[in-house]
């Protein structure tokens, strides 16, 4: 059971020095909106984000389920260390991004099976990442049972290498040797992760896997939410209090001890 913390409280720079932060993006950072295009970057997020990164050294990335692609977009214009789409991509800070880009093909046919089916499913939409499929159904008036059949239709067609995610009203079929933890623990061996304990943040059944990471390394997994069973060990309300606590971060003095 997740115990409710006061991120500004209990993690401060006293604490957080020899720590690496992961952050997950929708439902973390910013607040679910009714489609992944429609999310709104809070005034001085990206500002409070790219001066906490500084202050650790760089030991900072995004853990989304978006393709780094699209995170640069929302985050321009900084470009953070990164794993996009569930892990299957990982970025560190300006690098090029590193792919599983043969996995993408065997997509193929699945993608064209989906594109017919979404036409019978008014409301729903196909985000198509290259090396995952995901299906947001939030504003369709199809049972989402209906959808999530289909789709475990298509990732038993797509064969071992793949697997199904449902999250927060949306299915997506995406690596399944690939999650937030494989990303994250290339990330860690990288010169400005290594040796730093993580603190992984995330809202939803994608985020799990990055908990265990953590509490498997000794780091802090805090769920953002209330209505999950989680493997983190503590729990903030909502993503507004992730930004009050970076804002909070960014503006204290440098010195604070
Ligand atoms: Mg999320």
């Amino acid at each position: 059971m997740a115990v409710a913390i006061e991120l500004t409280q209990e993690l401060t720079w006293h604490t957080l020095r020899s720590r690496a932060l992961y952050l997950d993006v929708d439902g973390t950072l910013l607040d679910i909106a009714p489609t992944p295009e429609a999310v709104a970057v809070p005034p001085g997020l990206i500002a409070a984000l790219e001066s906490v990164a500084k202050r650790l050294d760089g030991a900072l990335a995004l853990v989304s389920g978006r393709p780094i692609g699209a995170l640069d977009q929302l985050f321009r214009p900084l470009r953070f260390a990164a794993v996009g789409i569930h892990g299957a991509e990982v970025r560190t800070a300006g690098d090029p991004t590193r792919t599983a880009d043969y996995l993408a093909r065997q997509l193929d046919g699945i993608r064209a099976a989906l594109v017919s089916y979404i036409a019978q499913w008014p409301g729903a939409l196909v985000e198509d990442k290259g090396l995952a499929l995901a299906v947001h159904y939030r504003g369709s008036t199809v049972d989402s049972q209906v959808i999530g059949r289909v789709m475990r239709d298509l990732t038993a067609f797509a064969g071992p290498e793949f697997m199904l995610l449902a999250g927060k009203s949306v299915f997506e079929l995406k690596p399944a040797a690939l999650s937030k933890a494989t990303g994250i623990a290339t990330l860690g061996g990288t010169a400005k992760f290594a040796g730093r304990t993580p603190v992984c943040i995330g809202d939803d059944v994608t985020d799990e896997s990055a908990f265990a990471y953590a509490n498997e390394a000794q780091g802090l997994s805090i769920h953002v939410g209330t209505f999950q069973s989680t493997v983190a060990c503590y729990r903030v309300a909502r993503p507004a209090d992730v930004r009050a606590w970076l804002l909070a971060l960014a503006a204290a003095p440098e010195n604070e001890p």
